[in-house]
């Protein structure tokens, strides 16, 4: 035997086969950094039997992270439905730590039975940092799978599954996209496909996790007259039926309405005997509000109130800015670069944009910029698709352009605001004025499924326009004068929970509803860095238009000098590009200063 200290790995070992008496005894000598931090009433309330379990997966996580970290109740909850062999359902906030139970369940497995764990997560971008999770936090080797992995059979033998040899690779847990379960539209088999309809290696499954799971309802079935934006998301039932039933499934997110949970129950937990845990999504620290933008999302000057005027670049606060149209984000940055002080170093990095169109470089350096404190970005204007999920732990205020397509954008894109402790932040959605005049008695349309929330009024095609789509819940959210907490966390996701309705923030608001206690007034204005653009102010612009086209000398207002730089620096770039020849040159941009 080699001397020296134990290795993780032993350790592990060790606890893996340690008695309860024994888990008891090195708890109580580690002492009260783990013994007093453990969840002891709900510990102490279970059976023998599932006590060792949580002691165990404790002192498991103790040794694994060098002390410091101790499993929360619900963390707790999902690892004894996995020893038990149950299907486990989580509902909870993004960051209550999924991870964990995953990790410790690999870690609580024996290395001699040679387990494979398939963990499917949505989002491409994502898998290579929540590997890191694993494999750094955890020690837990992790293979990414997805349409960028490489065919090449000598790494999948070495990392995935040795054909010859018929055992798993290296890597006992694997980060899957839902589509390498299933033949491409191209007819390409994949190469996890094929394993999985291999007998050996279906036998080594131990549990399938499925991170963000309402993307089987939002992303993979045909809504609303309109195709599956990822049709394989609905497909995983045909993975549960390849694979043996033993195999455990889980399933998280931090969404989940009454008719997403009835379509996932339906067709992913058919036994009712599964751990169904919730912990309320409500974020405490958030203060909602709604916005009527002047004419349509398309007038720029109406994000102006998110620059801070004057212009100080460590008083600017971080902004999220979600479009759902890729050409809108990159006008909106434009236009807020151009209300920048001219000569302003760095200026095109203050306000930047994340779309699928930008290249992976140019995403990372953004969000770079955007999350290092000592970074430069404070606005980002991004698409859903790019952003959803990524980390930006400084965000102050959320803004979303146009209406919400589902109740789950809205909650996941405004939990995006406040996720650094003590923090707080502003999510608001600045909707265009049709939104107030659509009749919510029109919500009925012929074929359409109306315990649908986020349902449109008739079926749409891919040519419907943003009033066809209009959602009937976020229409509904933005035309009441009800509590937007209460709208989202009660109506929508039918949180029963105490603290559904709770908020805390250095404001003392909830939202910008009126409320039946006592509550500071709601000012849209205090909440912004800029000044918001208002019909008065559209009002005024097209006077001092018509008195400018009266006489031609005259000079613009200093305020909007930034603006009409840009827009003629964009009409001598365009000029020069129609005909380099010409005089006009690209390189002398043109300044009113
Ligand atoms: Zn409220």
């Amino acid at each position: 035997m080699a001397s020296g200290p134990p290795t993780v790995a032993q350790h592990l070992e060790i606890l893996r086969r340690s008695s309860h008496a024994d888990l008891l005894s090195l708890i109580s000598q580690i002492g009260p950094e783990l013994h007093d931090k453990l969840p002891r009433s709900y510990v102490e309330s279970l059976p023998e039997v599932d006590q060792t379990i949580c002691l165990r997966a404790a002192l498991v996580l103790w040794a694994t992270r060098g002390g410091g970290y101790v499993p929360r109740e619900m963390q707790l909850r999902a690892i004894l439905g996995d020893r038990h062999r149950q299907d486990v359902n989580v509902t909870a906030g993004t960051g209550s730590g999924k991870t964990l139970p995953i990790a410790l369940n690999i870690l609580l497995d024996d290395p001699a039975h040679q387990y494979i764990t398939i963990t499917f997560s949505p989002l491409k971008r994502l898998q290579e940092s929540q590997r890191l999770e694993f494999e750094e936090l955890f020690g837990i080797p992790t293979a990414v799978i997805n349409d960028t992995t490489p065919r090449d059979p000598t790494w999948w033998n070495e990392n995935v599954w040795n054909n010859r040899r018929k055992v798993p690779g290296r890597r006992r847990h694997l980060l899957v996209t839902v589509e390498q379960a299933f033949k491409s539209r191209e007819g390409h088999f994949p190469p996890l496909y094929l394993l999985l309809r291999n007998p050996y290696f279906a036998r080594r499954i131990v549990r399938v996790s499925v991170d963000e799971v309402h993307s089987v309802y939002t992303s993979g079935t045909p809504l609303y007259g309109l195709p599956a934006f990822r049709p394989a998301w609905a497909r995983l039932p045909e993975v549960k039926a390849l694979i043996p039933k033993s195999v455990n499934w889980s399933f998280y997110t931090a969404t989940l309405p009454p008719h997403i949970r009835k379509v996932l129950i339906q067709t992913l937990i058919p036994s009712k005997d599964f751990v169904d845990i919730f912990i309320t999504t409500n974020r405490k620290n958030l203060v909602y509000a709604t916005h009527c933008m002047v004419k349509s999302m398309d007038e720029l000057r109406n994000y102006r109130c998110f620059i801070r005027n004057p212009f100080v670049l460590d008083a600017q606060p971080h902004i999220l800015i979600f479009v759902d149209n890729v050409n809108l984000t990159t006008r909106i940055s434009s236009y807020l670069r151009s209300l920048l002080p001219s000569g302003l170093s760095g200026r095109e990095k203050i306000v930047m944009h994340y779309n699928s169109q930008m290249s992976e470089e140019y995403l990372q350096s953004a969000h770079q910029e955007f999350t290092d404190p000592k970074g430069k970005c404070r606005i980002l204007v991004t698409t859903s698709g790019q952003s959803v999920g990524v980390d930006f732990p400084n965000v102050e205020i959320v803004c979303n352009v146009g209406i919400p397509p589902t109740g789950v954008d809205a909650i996941q894109r405004g939990g995006r605001g406040g996720r650094q402790p003590g923090s707080q932040a502003l999510f608001v959605i600045f909707h265009e004025p049709f939104a107030n005049e659509i009749d919510l008695g029109e919500y009925k349309g012929r074929g359409i499924d109306l315990n649908d929330p986020d349902r449109p009024r008739n079926k749409l095609k891919t040519s419907s326009n943003r009033r066809d789509r209009a959602p009937y819940f976020m229409t509904q959210l933005i035309q009441s004068s009800e509590c937007i907490r209460r709208q989202l966390n009660k109506n929508y996701l039918n949180d029963e929970s105490d603290e559904s309705l709770s908020f805390s923030n250095k404001w003392g608001l909830c939202c910008d509803r009126d409320h039946a206690f006592d509550h500071p007034e709601f000012d849209l204005t205090s909440l912004l860095p800029g000044q918001i653009f208002t019909l008065e102010d559209l009002e005024k612009s097209k006077a001092a238009e018509a008195e400018v086209k009266k006489t031609r000398n005259k000079f613009r207002p200093t305020a909007e000098r930034g603006y009409l730089e840009y827009e003629v620096n964009k009409w001598l770039r365009a000029t020069h590009k129609a005909d380099p020849t010409s005089l006009v040159s690209q390189s002398a941009p043109h300044s009113f200063r």
